[in-house]
């Protein structure tokens, strides 16, 4: 029982609370050890044209697959890992596991990988880049770096500068769950983002019927078309969400509907089959 019954403290027990931040302690205790005990993996989720189907590439998204607690996702160990200071670690083992697997596909397929705003403001972060694509082999443009809307909230740290230095090694960029957090369309034009990754909620949200969703997708595309950018539409789960963002105009989508992420081995076999596919055809 709380001590705080009925002492009319200001705050009380809230056993919730107490298990979340315990819960969080252990997490982040078995977070810094899951790299070197080989606990985290890549899984890779197809991204495809909305106009044929076509192979466009997969997004990287990591795995933590831990012997005791089982698989944690990465919404809920993420944010963690920024908090810890673990997320530069993790951060560069998965651009280097992405760009080492991608490099072996049998086909120009391309590698999207998150990253952190966290890890994006540290000072090493373009000669991070530099160097794995060196080692790795992955021709630059085969990299696509996934960044959110909250590279631009702090001021004064030269994110578009730090973004141009990216680009100028070759590279893609495109922007993440967009329209969930904070958007200045101002920093959109002044930087050549080649997508825009139009978050699930809106794709939820325009196939129950909602119209401000279907209004959100509407102007999005028509300012990306505008600015010479794609469009990803994430999170397709069904085929009428797929119609719908069809007809809504996206350029490609990635979801359920067209594949699961999926292991590296199946990740290699489905690179192998799409580019017999296309050279069948
Ligand atoms: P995200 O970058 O927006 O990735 C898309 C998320 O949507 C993934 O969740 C993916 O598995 C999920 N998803 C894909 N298709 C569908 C669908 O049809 N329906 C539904 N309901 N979900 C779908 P996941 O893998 O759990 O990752 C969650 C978030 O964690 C990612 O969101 C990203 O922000 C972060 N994340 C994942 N891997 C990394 C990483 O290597 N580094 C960093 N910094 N963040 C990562
Ligand atoms: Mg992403
Ligand atoms: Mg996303
Ligand atoms: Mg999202």
């Amino acid at each position: 029982r709380s001590k705080d019954d009925g002492g009319g403290a200001a705050h009380s027990y809230d056993p919730q609370l107490h298990v979340q931040a315990e819960e969080r302690r252990v997490l982040e205790i078995a977070l810094r050890s899951a790299l070197e005990n080989n606990q985290l993996h890549l899984n890779y989720q197809p991204v495809v044209s909305a106009q044929n189907g076509g192979l466009a590439g997969f997004e990287a998204l990591l795995r933590w697959n831990h012997p005791e607690f089982g698989n944690i996702s990465p919404a809920k160990f993420i944010p963690l890992a920024e908090d810890a200071r673990l997320i530069a670690p993790i951060g560069e083992w998965v651009l280097r596991t992405a760009c080492h697997e991608a490099a072996k596909w049998d086909s120009g397929a391309r590698v999207a990988v998150n990253v952190s705003t966290e890890q994006l403001h540290s000072p090493n972060f373009v000669e991070l880049v530099t160097q794995t694509l060196a080692q790795s082999g992955l021709p630059a443009e085969r990299l696509e770096l996934e960044v959110t809307e909250s590279v631009f909230l702090r001021e004064g740290t030269g994110a578009v500068k730090m973004l141009e230095r990216l680009l100028a090694l070759g590279i893609k960029l495109s922007l993440d769950d967009f329209g969930t957090g904070y958007s200045s369309l101002g920093y959109l034009s002044r930087t050549r983002f080649s997508t825009i990754k139009i978050d699930r909620s809106f794709v939820q949200g325009a196939s129950q019927g909602k119209r401000e969703a279907v209004a959100i997708i509407r102007a999005v595309v028509a300012l990306a078309d505008s600015l010479g950018m794609s469009t990803t539409a994430e999170g397709v789960e069904t085929e009428e969400e797929y119609h719908m963002v069809y007809r809504l105009g996206c350029t490609k989508v990635q979801g359920y509907y067209f594949g699961r992420p999926l292991p590296v081995e199946e990740t290699r076999e489905l690179v192998a089959r799409a580019s017999a596919a296309s050279a069948a055809a």
